[in-house]
């Protein structure tokens, strides 16, 4: 068992993650101090989590990583063409960011935070601070871009 498996106590993302390396299936906190690794191969496992207004300043605010943040609805048609390109990328950027999606339904404190008048609504944070903001769905290759300038622009 691996130090990430043990922590069965703590809320855990959506689903077992499938290590894209090994195929190994790992429990993910939704929530954790460093990033997830495959109990297995050890090679970074992507980190997609909800928040919500209770959960948002632990799973995003308190991150290590640069948080990209997903602003969507269920009822929005353009958040489900961002969603699998974010998730995607979420893939691609293992261990580099973390993706974490709220539903501005469920979650009105932070969707007045950010002052989200349209959806989707893209965000990257660092520290809980905003360095990048996105409105409106874009192809993968055009977030690929957005989000490598923001975590450049954003290094300390
Ligand atoms: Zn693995």
């Amino acid at each position: 068992m691996t130090r990430w498996a043990d922590r069965q106590n703590e809320a855990m993302t959506n689903g077992p993650v499938r290590c894209e390396h090994c195929g190994q299936a790992n429990r993910v906190p939704a929530a954790a101090a460093g990033t997830p690794r495959c109990g297995k191969c050890h090679q970074p496992l992507p980190w997609i989590a909800d928040a919500d207004d209770t959960t948002f300043a632990e799973v995003a605010d308190a991150a290590k990583v640069p948080v990209v943040v997903d602003l969507w609805a269920p009822w929005c048609g353009p958040c489900r063409m961002v969603s699998p390109a974010l998730e995607q990328l979420a893939r691609d950027l293992a261990g580099q960011v973390k993706l974490v999606k709220v539903n501005v339904d469920v979650a009105p404190q932070i969707s007045q935070r950010f002052a989200a008048q349209a959806i989707p609504t893209l965000l990257v944070l660092r520290g809980g601070q905003v360095v990048a903001r996105q409105t409106g769905a874009v192809p993968l290759a055009a977030l690929r871009a957005w989000v490598d300038q923001a975590l450049a622009t954003a290094a300390p």
